[in-house]
């Protein structure tokens, strides 16, 4: 049985008072969650995220990381850093660090081991372009995608990983994929694992991604193969951050 997980993309937002008013806020509200709750603010408010959410139900996670574990590289944050203001998790490889910032997949494949390396979860974003749905390349992309970091880490890494599968269409845009397509991709994204290692495909965790709000969640995670949301926008919202986290419950 794979424990649903809601994550929360803070993206570049915040400011000392929206992070405590909001982790103030949502804390009773997900306190007795069924599915595991994660906020990712930006990297100067993890200190104080991690002093509001320490002994309590909600995890922290970070936005992305350094392939590099400490040196000469300006403007950079590594795994370790991230581990000692107490992430759990990480995201790698976010639709918008790949088009914004360039991130190639196999760039992508070596933060997801850096992750790995420095004891944290990856969260693996993967996720097609409105063309390459239109041209009927959605499961070669992500294939591809995922393929990338498989071939680094391997079946023993991927298994400490989770997936977000992000239509980059649906992110920010309000306009979510459909239960069924997403579930469609879910379930290809997890025979594209079983291939690899059949034991892993049923154990692994596959978010979705994209525009999920309280009033579209529910349906989403009912999903077979969605095993809880990337959430952006909504996160920022502890009622409807709260509320998102109760449809995967
Ligand atoms: C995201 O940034 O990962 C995301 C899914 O954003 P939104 O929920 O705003 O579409």
């Amino acid at each position: 049985m794979r424990r649903k997980l809601v994550a929360g993309n803070w993206k570049m937002h915040g400011t000392r008072a929206l992070v405590g008013g909001l982790l103030e806020e949502l804390k009773p509200m997900v306190a007795t969650a069924s599915c595991e709750v994660l906020v990712c603010p930006p990297f100067v408010f993890l200190e104080q995220a991690e002093g509001l959410v320490r002994d309590t139900a909600i995890a922290l996670g970070a936005q992305d990381l350094a392939t590099d574990v400490m040196g000469a590289y300006t403007g950079e944050v590594s795994g370790g850093m991230l581990r000692e203001f107490g992430c759990r998790y990480v995201l790698v490889g976010h639709s918008e660090r790949r088009s914004l910032y360039g991130e190639s997949d196999e760039l992508v494949a070596r933060k997801c081991l850096a992750a790995l390396n420095a004891g944290l979860t990856p969260i693996v974003c993967v996720g097609e372009t409105l063309a390459e749905r239109d041209g009927g390349e959605t499961l070669s992309v992500v294939f591809r995608q995922l393929q990338a970091v498989l071939a680094l880490v391997g079946v023993a890494g991927l298994s400490q990983a989770v997936i977000a599968y992000e239509p980059v269409w649906a992110i920010g845009t309000g306009r979510t994929a459909t239960p069924e397509q997403a579930q469609e991709v879910h379930a290809a994204l997890r025979g594209f694992i079983a291939k690899a290692d059949a034991e892993l495909a049923e154990k692994i965790r596959i978010l979705y991604g994209g525009s999920v709000k309280a009033d579209n969640a529910a349906e989403l995670f009912a999903q077979v193969d969605i095993d809880g949301g990337l959430i952006g926008g909504a996160s920022l919202s502890a009622t409807d951050f709260a509320a998102i986290c109760a449809a995967a419950g």
